[in-house]
Order: structure tokens, then sequence, then C-alpha cells
């Protein structure tokens, strides 16, 4: 198993993929197909979603070096009643309609073609059929932090390359556990990390865009995203998706000699995701492993507040001038703990176990709506 890591600004990407391309000894052929990383919501940040115009070159190298057609596949993201995110969307909003134009590229909806079912160890996936008809198969991902697994990378990448309702019951079940059986499940021929604009920070959404001028690509994902990780400054080993993926050999940690050898690319500054995003004074939520069905909710929720101050004054008084720490809980929080003094809000199906354990009551919906939500904070609030 092999790795490749280059320095690239975005000015010379055709060379980059010559150099990828010739290291692994691939040559473009047949029907091709990408998984992608459109997972901007708006506003769309660089560093959060795949670059169009990485994609745009990429499609062009591979159908000029020999590709029949190229196939990029994506999903909608997931939405909630009150706030959906359509994948035409998507591409629209994401400069990503534009790639139509290329001879031989098209973009495809996979939640509207063909599944079918893979497995591993007993843990069942819905992915498009056209995964395992395609001549070669591209996973490319962006270089980013994540608030729920420390780091999103190859092996987090092909979560969208499920169903919908798979990622949701993902969420419901062990995450990192399940980002490595999907890595054991469906293996790409290639994953390239995009990093010339990495995220860093509150990623997946809450982040910042950071320019790292960084190419990696790899064809063994756990190998790619321990790399990675190390040269963002993590110890790959307790990152538990990708140690979950090693465990059931979906690829191999790097050698000391191989993470010698790359560590002139080391960033030593690189900002790591919170586990809470913190709003005025006193209130921390906590997505934990949150889907991003209960974050949206909670995001609406927000602007809520901010569009009717006078109707959520409570609420905002305790959140900017009271002496209690409110934490708003989603997800599945078995591990969180919090002192006494705290109060804690839990929301959604997720957080039931949490709830059950600290003897607190719980909004046991899954996802719950947004005016359920807001009386649900109000109603715990105002006690
Ligand atoms: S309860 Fe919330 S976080 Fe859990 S699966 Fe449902 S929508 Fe997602």
């Amino acid at each position: 198993m092999s790795i490749i890591v280059l320095r690239e600004t975005g000015k010379t990407l055709q060379d980059s993929f010559a150099k990828i391309f010739e290291h692994f000894n691939y040559s473009p052929r047949g029907n091709i197909f990408i998984k992608p990383n459109f997972s901007a919501r708006p506003p769309i940040i660089q560093g959060e979603n795949t670059d169009p115009i990485f994609l745009r070159e990429l499609s062009k190298f591979l159908i000029k070096n020999g590709a029949r057609k190229i196939i990029i596949g994506h999903g909608a993201l997931l939405g909630i009643k009150e706030k959906t995110f359509p994948f035409e969307r998507i591409i629209n909003k994401g400069g990503f309609a534009s790639l139509r134009d290329i001879k031989g590229v098209n973009i495809l909806n996979i939640d509207d073609i063909e599944q079918n079912t893979v497995e591993s160890n007993g843990v069942k996936f819905s992915v498009p059929k056209i995964l395992q008809e395609v001549d070669f198969y591209i996973n490319l991902a962006k270089m980013k932090s994540h608030m729920e697994t420390d780091v999103s990378l190859s092996l987090k990448n092909q979560m969208g390359i499920v169903s919908p309702m798979d990622r949701v019951n993902i969420h419901k079940n062990d995450l990192d556990d399940y980002i490595a059986h999907i890595g054991k499940s469906v293996k790409p021929n290639i994953s390239i990390i995009d990093g010339i604009i990495a995220m860093e920070g509150n990623g997946p959404h809450d982040g910042k865009s950071r320019k790292l001028n960084l190419i990696l690509a790899g064809d063994d994902m756990v190998e790619l995203d321990s790399l990675t990780a190390y040269l963002l400054g993590f110890d790959c080993k307790k990152i538990l998706h990708i140690a979950a993926a090693q465990k059931l050999r979906v690829g191999n940690y790097p050698t000391n000699n191989t993470l010698e050898a790359v560590s002139k690319y080391k960033i030593y500054d690189f900002i790591r995701a919170e586990k809470f995003q913190k709003f005025l004074k006193n209130i921390y939520v906590w997505p934990t492993k949150s889907c991003s069905r209960c974050i949206t909710v909670l995001k609406e929720y927000g602007k809520h507040v901010k569009k009717q101050p006078f109707k959520n004054l409570k609420f905002i008084k305790k959140a900017a001038l009271g002496k209690e720490k409110i934490n708003i809980i989603i997800g599945r929080a078995d591990d969180l703990e919090f002192s006494n003094l705290e109060k804690n809000v839990c929301i959604g199906f997720c957080a039931r176990n949490f709830a059950i354990k600290h003897g607190i009551k719980n909004l046991d919906k899954c996802p719950p709506s947004v005016r359920e939500t807001i009386e649900y904070i109000n109603e715990e609030l105002n006690q």
C-alpha cells in the first residue's frame, strides 16, 4: 500500500493528478465513479465543500487521459421537514452545475438510483449499484476537522455513499464503528484528500477555511487518514473511527519510517474541533454523535431566537446573564459527564440513554420538529 503527498496551490492541478496516477501506476480508463464531498449548507465555506475547480480539473484530466465516462455521485443532504437540502440545490449553489457541460461527465443523484446491499460482519448498508459496475472508483475527500469524529478524511467521506436511512441509523448506533464497516464494505481504488483549502476549528459546518496547499492520495484509507491526521497533529490511534477501521482490517497504520518521510509537511498550528459550540455566556451545545438533522433543528431554533428576541427574552437572559451553565445535548452522548450544578437539556431520540442515566427528561423524537424543540427548551428553562 502506498501514499503520495504533494504541495499544490491549485495552479498546477493537472501536474499533480498526473503524478498521482503515475505513482500508483494507474491509467484512467472506462467508467470512473467519483464520490466528492458536497456537504455544504449555506453559507458555503470553501474548506467544507469539494472545490468545483478541483473536481472540474480532475474530470478533465481523467477524460483527457483515457476515461470513457465520469460519474460524479452524491445524494441530498440530511434535512428536516422545515429545512431540506435537495440534491439539485446543492449542485447549483455549490457551483457544480457547469461540470455537466464537460463532455463525458455526468452528475448523479445516488439517492434516486438502484441500490445494492453490502455487508461487513453482519452490518448491512445500501449503496448505489453503479459503484460495483464501474471500472474505477475515486473517493475524493476534503481535509477537515470534525466535532464528532476529530477529522473528516477518506473513511468519513464514504458515509455519503450509503442511503439516507443508513446514515440516520449509523448515528443511532456506534458512529465510529459504522464508518469502519462502510470502509470494509466499499473499497475505493484510490482516495484523494484535497487539503489545498482545508477546514480547521469546529468543522464540518462551523469551522474556518485554511489554506494548507496539500493534496494526499492513497490506496489504503487507514494509512492515508492516519498519515493525514499525523500531519495535522493528531495521534491517529486515538481517532476512534480510524482505530476501528484498522481493527476491522480495512487497512494498516503507516510505519514510523513512512511518517518520518512526510514530516516536512506537518502543520504545527492546526486548530482542532471542540466538542461543543458555545453561544452567549452560558449555552453549550454538544453535538456528540448527532446526525445533521438534530443539528439543523438546533440551528433553526437559534434563528428563531434571533428573529423573535422579545418572545424569547427569558431564554436570552438565562443565556447571557444567568449564573447557570446550560448544556444542550443531542446525539448519542453516552460518555458525556457534567457536574450536578449544570442544567442539561436533551433533544432527540439519540440522547435518550444520557437522559435515563442522569434521571432527566428528553425530547424523545427522531428528529423533533423545530416547533417541538422551541416549546421543549422554553419549558425546560422556565422551570
Ligand atoms: S435523534 Fe436526532 S441525531 Fe439521532 S438519528 Fe434522529 S435525527 Fe439524528
